[in-house]
This record gives structure tokens, C-alpha cells and sequence, in this order.
């Protein structure tokens, strides 16, 4: 489009999420300018969420991006500012129905590249590596990294350069002056993109209801270290796998106290060997597998695991169990919980640690002694940010609905004019002029259901919900055309109690109902095989709930036979 084209006036810079506004996880932010017509695309992140209890045998839940799949042709590019999983986790899955290149740090890089290796893929994403702290284009985007601390190396904001006008994206951040691992929020940087001027500042929210500034990450590993130095029997360390700089605080704190240092757990294993090649554990980084646990005296065992968040499959759950080969513990050994809890997963830890404590273990949290840190935000923080950016408008991001609502409050009061706490699939006019939604755009969640892709509303997911609360019953019948019944009837009750308060099989309850439902269709009736089918479903379903309360799900199988003449 060339500079005296009159379309220009209609020129715009749009926002919209498809994820990570009102939600902590799977964050995807699109960036668009241009008129509605004619709009360029940047995508920032392009994340996944984790399964609530309501869905059961969701591995992963992905974003719906129907929206810019039908744009793709014009998204210039997808932009990774940091390797977790909620902000790089669909990119491997999803990224090949955009077809545009991704551009990521090398450490992000090397945790896809990591992960490729480990589970291959269909088609391998276009990966473009930038460095940390520069300056490139994509598209008609100019982009620049700019450092931030958080919990995983290389966290890098975004300033958007447009046309229209400048964008600071935060990313995940906080300000930690002794990150222990990677760079520190450069914040004379921050300072001097303020001065040249930012006219929205799209901010993270995830602690805006705390208040003052988060411990460093220096402060941990030395509480840590004094911490593991107190116990003397085996120490068990679980966290978030992909938090270097905690893991790099267990390896030293390991050589100050005369423990040798196990590793147990597949993503804490990848980890280790991508901050290795990427420079930020040191190449003699001393560890061991979990097979040497066992030969180690007591007091010299220290392992790092994984499982912080309760998942039933990771090692921590294991091991609470008795159930893990090379990991046993009984009575005076600790477990450190280096994590915190994420909302939706209360059960699932605090079952693990019943098991723990059953074993005669001490378990120690971060309400026991400084062992874990944020890595977002909190109030001080963002005082801070709006302090230095002074935006024109800030956007909140990255939290469920009352923390944007909270983060955008701190803003008004910290003096910025204009502010817009908006919510997934809602279309942000950001510039020119005043802010205004000025559309909404499909958005949605797709389930990683084992090797298959399946959309939210599809059912399936909702029908396992039902099974795991009420079971199914299986009936099976062989008609004649003519409708006469040929042989038994079989039957199947699964998760259906055996019998009822009377003691009467549940099975004979079932049977009777069917038997007595085909007896009172005449036989001329039967050849509607789906009148039979139904009239069946709903007596044996009746017959149970007389019977139990509940209503399984009922399935009449009716398998017709042709006779011979
Ligand atoms: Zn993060
Ligand atoms: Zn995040």
C-alpha cells in the first residue's frame, strides 16, 4: 500500500487474544495492522493449558484458532518470548496449520528442538532463532527483545514499532536483580523505551493482588541451601521442571552440603541438557541418574523430581505410593515443595503429601520457609513498569478476569489515562484515538485427547464426564426380521452397582426390564428395530434408577439376523 493511498486513513492497530485473557495459560496474542480488509498479523505465543477434573483424559488443552487460520496468508510471523509451556506449548501441535515462521530465542529454540527429538513430528516448524536483546523485522513489525526475569532463561518483552504507533508487551516478568541464572530485567533499557515514548503497554497481571516486590531468586537458593543442610536423612526436591535457576539452587545447594545430586523425570532431564548446551547450568553440571538413589547413604541423597503440580503419572507420585523402581523413602526423610499450587490441582498435591506423610516424611512448602518465589509481578512491581512506560493505554494480560481487572484498577490509580481490561476474542482498536472493541472473534479450546485433536464441544470429553458419574449399561438382543427374539439376551454393567438395597442383582433387575418391555411390544410392532431399541433403553434405564437413583447411560445393541427359509 503506498503512502497516498486513501484506504490509509483507515489504518489501524488492533489487539485480540485467542487465549490468556482470563485465564492463566495458553497465551495467544495477535497483533494486527492495517484496515479490516487488509490487516498484517503478529501472533505473540502460541500456548497450551492444562486439563481441569471435568475433563478427564485430556492430555493437554489447545487454543481454538480458527480465526487466524483463515487469515493466515497474512500473519508475518509467530514471536516466542519465553519456553513455558503455556506460552510455547502449541506450537509444535499448531503451528503447521499457520505456515508462518516462528522467532524465538536460542534457549527456546533448543527446548523445541529438545522436544521434536523426543516425541518427532508431522511437519517441522520454520524455527528462526533472534538473539536476546536485539532488533529485527517481521514483516512490517519492528521488533525488539528486550530482558525480563522471570523463572526460565531468556524471557524476553516486546517492543512493538509500528506506523501507528509503539507497543511494550511485557511478557511474563518480574524484577529480580539476582536472577541467579540469565540477565536481570534490563531496566535502563525499559527506561530509555519509555523516554522515547509507548503509546500501550500490554502488562502482565498474574500477582496484581499482591503487594511489594517478590524475593530473588539469589534469596531462595540460599534459604534452600540452609534448609537441605538441617536434614539428615534423604532430601526429595520437587519444581517446576523448567526453572533453571531453581534447578541450578539444588545443584549447589547438593555440593555445599555433601549430597550427591539424583535426577528423576523425563521434562527435568530435557531441561537440564538444553541449559547445559545453552550455557546456563555450567558444563560440568553434576547429576546422576535415578538408578543411583538407592546406593546412597541417607544423608548424602538429595533428588530432584518431578510431579510438583500432582500430576499421577510424574515421579513425586510414585514414589508417595512405594510404587517407584529406584526411589524409596520411610521415616526422617523431607520433601521440599520448591513450587507453589496451582489453582484447579489442591487435590491432587495435597493427596500426594497425605501419602508422604504417611511414609513418616516431612514435607516442607513455601509455608515453611522461603523455598519457592513468583516469577510475576506483584503491586511495587508494576508501579514500577507504568512508571517507567507512562503509556498512553494499558491493556492487561496474562490472568484470570478479576486479576486484569485488578492490574487495570492499579493502573488508573498510578495516573495512566486509558485503560482497557478486555477479555479473549474481543477486538481491541488500540490505535489511532481512543481505545474501543470493535469486534469479536471466535475463540475456543481444542483437547489433545491421545493421539487425537478434538474440538471442546465435540462431546466425547463430556460423555466420559457422565460415564465416571453414573457408569453403563450394555444391552445386547439378536431379533428376526419378523421380530422374534433369537437366544439370550447379554448383558454389560460397568461402574453400576452389583446389586440393590435388597441385595437383588442388579444384572436380573436389568434383564426382567428388558424382558418384560419386548413382551409388551406386539410382535407385528418389532420389526421397528429403533422403536424396540428405544423402548428397551428406557425401561432398563427407569428399572436402575428405581433401583439406585441414578440413570446410567443405557446402549441397546439389537442385532437383526435373517432366517432361513
Ligand atoms: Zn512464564
Ligand atoms: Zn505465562
Amino acid at each position: 500500500m503506498n503512502s497516498d493511498n486513501p484506504e490509509k486513513d483507515r489504518d489501524e492497530l488492533v489487539f485480540v487474544a485467542l487465549g490468556g485473557l482470563g485465564e492463566i495459560g495458553m497465551n495467544v496474542y495477535l497483533y494486527g495492522i492495517g484496515p479490516s480488509d487488509d490487516r498484517e498479523w503478529l501472533m505473540v505465543d502460541l500456548g497450551i493449558t492444562f486439563p481441569g477434573e471435568h475433563e478427564p483424559g485430556v492430555d493437554i488443552v489447545l487454543p481454538d484458532l480458527r480465526f487466524i487460520e483463515a487469515e493466515a496468508q497474512a500473519l508475518s510471523g509467530i514471536v516466542i518470548t519465553h519456553a513455558h509451556e503455556d506460552h510455547i506449548g502449541a506450537v509444535i501441535e499448531m503451528s503447521p496449520r499457520l505456515r508462518a515462521p516462528i522467532y524465538t530465542t536460542p534457549f527456546a529454540a533448543g527446548m523445541l528442538k529438545a522436544k521434536l527429538a523426543e516425541f518427532g513430528a508431522a511437519n517441522t516448524p520454520d524455527i528462526r532463532e533472534i538473539n536476546p536483546e536485539s532488533r529485527y523485522r517481521v514483516g512490517s513489525f519492528d521488533l525488539e527483545y528486550v530482558a525480563m526475569s522471570h523463572s526460565i532463561p531468556e524471557t524476553s518483552g516486546l517492543v512493538i514499532r509500528t506506523e501507528k504507533g509503539t507497543v511494550f508487551h511485557t511478557a511474563d516478568w518480574k524484577l529480580d536483580r539476582a536472577p541467579l541464572v540469565g540477565k536481570p530485567t534490563n531496566e535502563k533499557r525499559i527506561e530509555e523505551i519509555g523516554q522515547e515514548g509507548v503509546d500501550v503497554l500490554v502488562c502482565d497481571s498474574t500477582n496484581a493482588f499482591r503487594d511489594g516486590t517478590s524475593p530473588s531468586e539469589t534469596e531462595v537458593a540460599e534459604s534452600l541451601a540452609k534448609i537441605i543442610e538441617q536434614e539428615s536423612g534423604r532430601v526429595i526436591l520437587t519444581t517446576f521442571s523448567s526453572n533453571v535457576a531453581r534447578i541450578k539452587a539444588v545443584g549447589d545447594a547438593a555440593r555445599a552440603t555433601g549430597r550427591q545430586l539424583v535426577v528423576a523425570g523425563r521434562a527435568l532431564h530435557r531441561v537440564i541438557r538444553v541449559a547445559i548446551d545453552a550455557g546456563y547450568l555450567p558444563q560440568d553440571f553434576s547429576y546422576v541418574d535415578q538408578e543411583h538413589f538407592g546406593y546412597l547413604a541417607a544423608d548424602e541423597a538429595l533428588a530432584l523430581v518431578t510431579g510438583s503440580q500432582g500430576e499421577p503419572r510424574a515421579a513425586l507420585s510414585r514414589i508417595a505410593q512405594g510404587e517407584h523402581r529406584d526411589i524409596k523413602l520411610g521415616k526422617g526423610d523431607a520433601i521440599i515443595y520448591s513450587s507453589r499450587i496451582i489453582p484447579g490441582n489442591e487435590k491432587g498435591i495435597l493427596e500426594i503429601q497425605n501419602k508422604l506423610a504417611g511414609l513418616g516424611c516431612k514435607i516442607i512448602t513455601d509455608n515453611e520457609g522461603l523455598v519457592h518465589v513468583t516469577g510475576h509481578p506483584r503491586r511495587d512491581e508494576l508501579r514500577q513498569m507504568f512508571d517507567w512506560i507512562k503509556p498512553r493505554l494499558m491493556v492487561p494480560m496474562h490472568g484470570e478476569m478479576r486479576h486484569l481487572k485488578e492490574n487495570a484498577r492499579l493502573a488508573r490509580l498510578a495516573g495512566i489515562p486509558s485503560v482497557a481490561p478486555v477479555s479473549d476474542g474481543q477486538m481491541l482498536r488500540m490505535l489511532p484515538g481512543k481505545p474501543k472493541i470493535i469486534d469479536d472473534v471466535p475463540v475456543g479450546r481444542y483437547f489433545r485427547d491421545g493421539k487425537l485433536i478434538i474440538a471442546e464441544g465435540e462431546g466425547s470429553v463430556r460423555e466420559r464426564r457422565k460415564l465416571s458419574a453414573v457408569g453403563l449399561v450394555a444391552v445386547a438382543l439378536a431379533m428376526t426380521p419378523r421380530g422374534d427374539i433369537l437366544g439370550d439376551v447379554d448383558l454389560a454393567l460397568d461402574g453400576v452397582p452389583e446389586e440393590d438395597a435388597e441385595g437383588e442383582l442388579m444384572e436380573d433387575l436389568v434383564l426382567d426390564a428388558v424382558d418384560r418391555t419386548i413382551d409388551s411390544v406386539p410382535p407385528k410392532r418389532r420389526k421397528d428395530i429403533e422403536m424396540v431399541r428405544e423402548a428397551v433403553r428406557r425401561s432398563v434405564r427407569s428399572a436402575v434408577d428405581r433401583a439406585w437413583g441414578k440413570r446410567p447411560i443405557v446402549k441397546v445393541l439389537i442385532n437383526v439376523v435373517p432366517t432361513k427359509h
